[in-house]
């Protein structure tokens, strides 16, 4: 099974002190690899820092021997003291590392030593779609459509694979050579029995699901609908629809479904009625990933095949 995850056994980096790190000689990290009763070590050499998420550090890193750049997550291990910490990185790597699909982060391998433990991860080039709203807030009808329709593939293999994602966000929505690679699985879990509710409260306040705050039924794969509705809101009117300077106003504010357009950016009709349709309280009555994309807003014109580059940081000239 491709779900199989080898941890190897290595050896601690021999310039890893924060002395070498202030004199900026390059960290070696080395992989110590046994298979039948042969040792090999692989170096790699870790590089710029790409940023910091719950427990883990970003590095690049490069593969010595091919040259090859990944991304790499560095967990180290003091933070994984407690089991529920343990459990959540297996989970994370048991469900990332059984994926594949080309909107999905590319999960390449896994490995670790004395101190940390390595992701290594496919490497996206040009940040996040947070980046890219903090830098153009609202985006055209037409780029929306383009990179939600690839969240929501990547979503629809998630689904039909059992996972669902939970954290789904646009700092979680990575992007390289302009496609959307969807990154992060620490909160994902597998329905493992048909009809199963979860009841673990998790995720990122502005995105939250009604359901998961109530927690009176537990909640499934609607979750990640609902956070595609906070996706489309945001992405379209340049700020999330429950957003408040206090998170217990925001709760509030998911709870009673208290949410408006403003008149500028004028939205068209269809974004609006599938919005609202989304961030329907109950979960069952959301549309499906399925109905999403046969709505209105993504079949009554077509969705762009690319996107210039220089629409990261400017409106590109397209309907
Ligand atoms: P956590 O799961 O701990 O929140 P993240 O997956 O969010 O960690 O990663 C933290 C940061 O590392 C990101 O905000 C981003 O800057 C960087 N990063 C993570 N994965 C990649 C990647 N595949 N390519 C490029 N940068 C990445």
């Amino acid at each position: 099974q491709q779900q199989q995850q080898h941890h190897h056994q290595s050896s601690s980096s021999s310039s890893s002190s924060s002395a070498a790190q202030q004199q900026e000689q390059p960290i070696i990290v080395k992989e110590v690899i046994n298979s039948g009763g042969q040792t090999h070590i692989k170096e790699y050499k870790q590089g710029e820092f790409l940023g910091k998420g719950g427990f883990a550090k970003c590095y690049l890193m490069t593969d010595l021997e091919t040259n090859k750049i990944y991304a790499a997550k560095i967990v180290p291990k003091s933070t994984l003291q407690k089991p529920r910490a343990r459990s959540k990185l297996k989970t994370e790597i048991r469900i990332h590392s059984s994926l594949n699909h080309e909107n999905i982060v590319k999960f390449e391998h896994c490995f670790e030593n004395e101190e940390n433990v390595y992701i290594l991860l496919g490497l996206c080039n040009q940040k996040t779609v947070m980046d890219l709203h903090k830098r153009r807030k609202f985006l055209l009808e037409a780029e929306v459509k383009y990179y939600v329709y690839q969240v929501i593939q990547a979503v629809l293999y998630l689904h039909q694979n059992k996972i669902i994602h939970r954290d789904l966000k646009l700092g979680n929505l990575f992007i390289h050579n302009m496609k959307i690679k969807l990154g992060d699985f620490g909160l994902s879990t597998r329905v493992e029995r048909e009809g199963e509710r979860k009841k673990t409260i998790c995720g990122t306040p502005n995105y939250i699901a009604p359901e998961v705050l109530d927690n009176s039924n537990g909640h499934s794969y609607e979750v990640d609908v609902w956070s595609i509705g906070i996706i489309l809101y945001t992405l379209l009117i340049g700020k999330p629809p429950f957003e408040t300077p206090d998170v217990r106003n925001t709760y509030q504010r998911i709870r009673q479904n208290q949410y408006t357009f403003p008149e500028e950016p004028t939205i068209s009709d269809y974004a609006k009625k599938l919005i609202i349709s989304i961030l329907n309280p109950i979960p069952e009555k959301r549309p499906n990933l399925h109905q999403i994309l046969e709505n209105e807003f993504f079949t009554l014109s077509t969705i762009p095949k690319y996107l210039p580059q220089t629409a990261l940081t400017m409106i590109p000239m397209i309907r």
